[in-house]
């Protein structure tokens, strides 16, 4: 027997916020995450508010150099969509590799940060995008970078009834790169093991930002910033990269578990680091 819960169906976001101010109230967008859990019995909610009428948290813009996504954007915008194509091919690359094609058509991008877990495929490129999470509750709207919006395992700071409507992010300059890899047991629908996303800013010869985003390999997807700031203002070399990905590899707190040892998931960020940081260089030279 399933368990048994009211479900809402507002038109409008302030109806939706309200709603959610409802003790045991939770959102419900792609459900690809939820009901998965409320059938397993790992949730219970008494009330289900679904987001599926708020047409105004979907959709990609991109204006004055930054580019906004509603929360309700689904896998599939973001593959469809030439602006994050331009602007975010880390993300476009993580998207492609992303569950199967019916799961990608209704996942939503909040409901992969929101879930929190570390594997999530999205987080990393946005991590390495710094990108940033409006989000909204009656009282009013406030941002969170998403570098400080995870505090541990499935656990973050989004208060109780607060949704996530808008992830956003500044275009990257002209000479810049962004890469993703998913290492996993097999290359479809599969969870991930190790998820890295890199992404460099070049200027005149000098790497001027470096992002190192890892997932799967700690409690919460983060940033390998002793690595980073390796490279920040230097010219890359392969043997700077490779203590830059031997530093990434160190910082990682990775588990065994049915999926991979922890000290193979530690050997994958090494390898993955390396080989994403000298593609990028490449490309950029
Ligand atoms: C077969 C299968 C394959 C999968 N493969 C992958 C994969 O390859 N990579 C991957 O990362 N994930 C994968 N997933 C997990 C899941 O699809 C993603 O995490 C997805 O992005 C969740 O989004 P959703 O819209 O379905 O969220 P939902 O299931 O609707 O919600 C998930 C959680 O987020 C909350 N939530 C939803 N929207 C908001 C919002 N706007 N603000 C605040 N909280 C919100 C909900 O209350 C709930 O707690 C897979 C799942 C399945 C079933």
């Amino acid at each position: 027997m399933y368990a048994t819960f009211d479900l809402d169906r507002p038109g409008d976001l302030a109806g939706a916020l309200a709603l959610l101010k409802a003790k045991g109230a939770v959102a419900l967008a792609g459900g690809t995450n939820l009901i998965v859990d409320v059938r397993a019995g790992r949730e219970n909610p008494r009330r289900v508010v679904s987001l599926d009428k708020l047409d105004s948290l979907r959709g990609i813009r991109q204006a004055g150099g930054k580019v906004a996504i509603g929360g309700r954007t689904t896998v599939t915008d973001l593959l469809r969509s030439p602006i994050i194509a331009k602007t975010a091919p880390a993300l476009v690359e993580s998207a492609r590799q992303f569950a199967g094609q019916m799961v990608r058509n209704t996942a939503t991008v909040a409901g992969n940060i929101a879930c929190g877990s570390p594997a999530a495929d999205l987080v990393p490129p946005l991590f390495a995008l710094d990108a940033e999470l409006t989000l909204a509750s009656p009282r009013g709207q406030r941002t969170v970078p998403i570098a400080s919006y995870f505090t541990g395992y499935k656990k973050d700071v989004r208060r109780p009834g607060e949704l996530i409507t808008r992830i956003s992010w500044k275009a990257p300059p002209p000479r810049s790169r962004a890469l993703f890899y998913k290492l996993a047991r097999r290359k479809g629908d599969a969870i991930t093991v190790v998820g890295v996303a890199v992404a460099l800013d070049i200027e005149r010869g000098i790497c001027r930002r470096a992002r190192i985003a890892l997932g799967a390999v700690a409690p919460t997807v983060f940033r390998a910033r002793e690595a980073e700031a390796m490279l920040e203002g230097q010219t890359l070399t392969p043997a700077l990269i490779e203590s830059a990905a031997k530093a990434a590899a160190a910082a990682a707190r990775p588990i065994d578990d049915v999926r991979a040892s922890a000290a193979y998931r530690r050997h994958g960020v090494h390898v993955l680091v390396r080989r994403l940081l000298g593609q990028a260089w490449e490309q950029l030279s």
